[in-house]
């Protein structure tokens, strides 16, 4: 039987894909939500493909917001996609 790797959705364009072809986006506090670069920090996390595209779906449709349950202002959707920029 082949070796199954653990999916992990998109919240942008909501594929599964391999953890290590994403990016971690992790909520650190209250309001503090970062891109976890390492994925080894522990917190809730989210996940999102390296791609300013999938940034653009995710803040359409306030995946952020859906993944953590919480209002994710604009600001912390300004600054992972400034983030992502550098992974493109
Ligand atoms: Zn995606």
């Amino acid at each position: 039987m082949a070796k199954k790797i653990p999916l992990r959705q998109c919240i942008g364009c909501g594929e599964m894909k391999g953890k290590k072809e994403m990016l971690r986006v992790l909520r650190t506090g209250e309001d503090s939500i970062i891109l976890d670069v390492t994925g080894r920090k522990n917190g809730r996390g989210a996940y999102i493909c390296p791609s300013l595209e999938c940034m653009k779906k995710a803040r359409k449709t306030r995946g952020l917001d859906r993944a953590f349950k919480m209002s994710v202002p604009d600001e912390i959707y300004d600054s992972l996609t400034k983030e992502i920029e550098l992974f493109e």
